[in-house]
Parts: C-alpha cells; structure tokens; sequence
C-alpha cells in the first residue's frame, strides 16, 4: 500500500482561536435536558473526545455544533463563525463522518466521491483530481468502479471518511467511525486518523471504546444527562480520578469471595465493586489483594493498571444504557 500523498492535505491555518467553542450549550426536547449548560473549547490540530453512555447526549451535541439542530440557549463558535447564523459557511471547511454509513447504493465508490464533491461546489475537474488521494487514504484504489454492496463493513466506513475529506476540511466531526468494525479495520482507521491530526486537521470525535479515545484524544469529556462531568487528557483523568492499580476477580466464585472479605475489603483496597460475574478492586498497593487471592487456588484474577474505562464507569455508573 502506497501512503497517500501528503501534499493534497493542505496545513490547516495555524491560529490561535479554537476551532470550535461551545459556551453553555443547552438542548431540550419537551420537558427532557438532553443538552444542558454544556461548555468545550477544541484548539486547532488537536483531537477532542465527547465520551458518554447511550442518550447523554453526544450526536445531539455534534449537530448542534454543525448547525442542523437548533440549539436551546448557549453559543457555538465553529472555524470561526457563529452557529447556526453562519452554518453554512463554516461547513464548508468541516467534514462529517457520521455514525450510520449513508452512501449511496446505487453508486460505485468513486461515484460517491464524486457527487459528494459537487454539495461543495467543486468542479467536474476539481473533484476527479481529488480521487485518487481520496481512494489512496481509504485504501480503496482497487474497489474504484466497485458497487457498495461488495464492500466489507470497513470498507464503507472508510469511504465514508474519504467522502469527509473530499473538501480538504480544517476539522473533521466523527461520530462513533469504528464502531461495528473488526480490530483490524479500526487500527486501519486509527493509523489514517493519525495522519490526518499530522497534519494540522482538528478532530471531533465521539467512541463507545475507551482505547480508542485513549489511543487518539489529546482532551476528553465525558457527558452525562447532557452535562460534562469530568475533563483533561486521558493520563491526566485516570491519574485525577482512579486508583492506579486495579485487579479483577472473574467467575464463580468471585461473589463469594467478596462477600466473604467482609469488613476486610477496606483493608485490602480502596473500592471493591462487582459488575456481571467480575469484581473490581481498586486499589494503590494491589500485593495485599493478590496475598488475599493466593488462597484462593479457584478464583481466576488479572492485574492490571487502571485506565480510561475505569474512570467513564466511576463516573456513569455500570447500569445498562440501553
Ligand atoms: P447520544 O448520542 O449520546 O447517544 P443523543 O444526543 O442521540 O445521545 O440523544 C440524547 C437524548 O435525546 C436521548 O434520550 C434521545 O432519545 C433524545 N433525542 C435525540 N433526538 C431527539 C429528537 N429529535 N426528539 C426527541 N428526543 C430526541
């Protein structure tokens, strides 16, 4: 595989101004906040992360943000220019890959390429000289002429990330863009995601999978019931927020084992909680756990350093959200 060439990403303008700023955006939908008093600020070529259980709010957020939802109350900045008043044109330096891909069927890849070329007023000439980077960066240059229908699940998903850069943007919204793909296509997607903030682009991104906001996210917020509550980069969270060792405790007798520690669990970690069939023990000195559990011969048990998805769950709780 070639790399794309980089010249046909052009350097966003290096300027000091965010290239979106939300101030105390607020959203209802009857008598239900789905928005509410939501405050962010994404400095340009930088990855911003808005993590949060089903319904708290994220897409609601992101259309706001691109002017195709009316806010509530509260104030939006994008690339410059206030939203929804000035939408349009902010647009036109913004991408969008949302979270159902929404290419047309009746279309092959590079026809898709093309007609999305034309909502961004580009020429024929324009738009043709632009597929080939744009089939080179999804790695698509083989399924050019193909039908939609032939492509696997990571192959629409990355041509509906090709199609959002048709327009070279400044910044680029993406709404959960690895969900439903196997590991490898979404190490694909990671390694292009990359080498667009490489270049200078700003991200939006919003993710279920907390290793993937870790692995791409300069800052997060994690949003709840439309409010942010808690913000930083992903080291500084789990630092802020989590002990940093954490043993999990899985199977049958795992229950068991924590009933019966008793008023021993303080002693031997800061919080205990069990979820499903695993108990968690956070702790900052895990060997007095894993003394505890060398005792217990039929208890399967795992160390292991807390990370982001410990902090969303402290957070947002481990009730389902369906
Ligand atoms: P998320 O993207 O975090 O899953 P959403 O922004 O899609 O959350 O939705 C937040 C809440 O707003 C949900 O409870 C959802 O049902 C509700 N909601 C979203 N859009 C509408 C709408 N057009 N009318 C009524 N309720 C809506």
């Amino acid at each position: 595989m070639n790399a794309p060439n980089e010249t046909l990403i052009s350097a966003a303008p290096a300027q000091a101004a965010p290239a979106l700023e939300v101030r105390d955006l607020a959203k209802a939908y009857g008598e239900t906040r789905v928005v509410d008093g939501l405050s962010f600020a994404i400095p340009r070529g930088t990855c911003f992360g808005l993590l949060g259980p089903n319904g708290a709010g994220k897409t609601t957020t992101l259309r706001m943000c691109l002017g195709l939802v009316e806010p509530g109350s509260g104030s939006i900045n994008l690339l410059g220019h206030p939203v929804p008043l000035d939408a349009r044109t902010a647009r036109v330096r913004v991408g969008v890959v949302p979270q159902q891909d929404n290419i047309d069927p009746d279309f092959t890849v590079e026809e898709n390429l093309l007609v999305y070329a034309r909502y961004f007023g580009m020429t024929s000439k324009q738009a043709r000289e632009r597929v080939p980077y744009l089939l080179d960066f999804a790695n698509l240059e083989t399924k050019r002429d193909a039908r939609i229908q032939t492509l696997s699940g990571g192959m629409k998903r990355r041509l509906t990330l090709a199609r959002a850069l048709v327009n070279d943007p400044d910044l680029v919204f993406l709404d959960e863009p690895t969900t439903g793909l196997d590991p490898q296509a979404r190490h694909l997607i990671w390694e292009r995601l990359r080498r667009l903030m490489a270049a200078g682009k700003t991200l939006l991104l919003t993710t279920h999978f907390m290793d993937e906001a870790e692995r791409l996210c300069d800052q997060l917020a994690i949003i709840d019931h439309g409010r942010k509550i808690a913000e930083g980069s992903p080291r500084e969270l789990v630092a802020a927020h989590i002990e940093p060792e954490v043993v999990e405790v899985y199977g049958d007798g795992a229950g068991a084992w924590m009933q019966g520690l008793g008023e021993r669990a303080h002693q031997l970690a800061s919080r205990i909680e069990q979820s499903g069939e695993t108990v968690f023990c956070y702790t900052r000195e895990p060997a007095l756990v894993l003394e505890d559990l060398g005792h217990h011969r039929d208890l399967r048990y795992m160390r292991r350093p807390a990370n982001l998805e410990d902090v969303f769950i402290k957070f947002t709780g481990r009730e389902l959200r369906d």
